[in-house]
């Protein structure tokens, strides 16, 4: 079955665009405007994904992340940081925290797809005609 892929993060238009991109290949997506929300929903739709930004009002990404993996009722799923943080030391702290990765902003909408599906398993990814 096509995934389910959540979407957590503050600024609407960076937020409908990550729903355009991935809904426009099939997947079903989620999504949450703070990192509170976000942990909400990744407890109630157990996404295969999580793609969330780190600076949130509320709740940021990093809490996400640690507050997910206490949870003992969490499904595990990767979790990927989209984020526009470039200081040195960003990507190694969201990775302690428990990202798998982090992809800076201004996404790329022309790779953005193919480079989240590498962390859903190959039954899970939508079938695109080939290009
Ligand atoms: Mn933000």
């Amino acid at each position: 079955m096509v995934a389910c892929i959540l979407v957590i993060e503050d600024d609407e238009a960076s937020r409908m665009l990550l729903v355009y991109l991935l809904e426009a290949d099939g997947y079903r997506v989620h999504s949450a405007s703070n990192g509170r929300e976000g942990v909400r929903a990744a407890l109630e739709h157990w996404p295969d994904l999580i793609l969330s930004d780190l600076q949130m009002p509320v709740m940021d990404g990093y809490e996400v992340a640690r507050l997910l993996h206490a949870d003992p009722g969490w499904r595990r799923a990767p979790l990927v940081a989209v984020t526009a943080f470039s200081m040195p030391g960003d990507r190694e702290k969201a990775l302690e925290v428990g990202f798998q990765d982090h992809i800076s902003k201004p996404i790329d909408p022309e790779r953005f797809v193919r480079q989240v599906e590498a962390y859903l398993s190959p039954a899970s990814r939508a079938v695109r005609p080939p290009r």
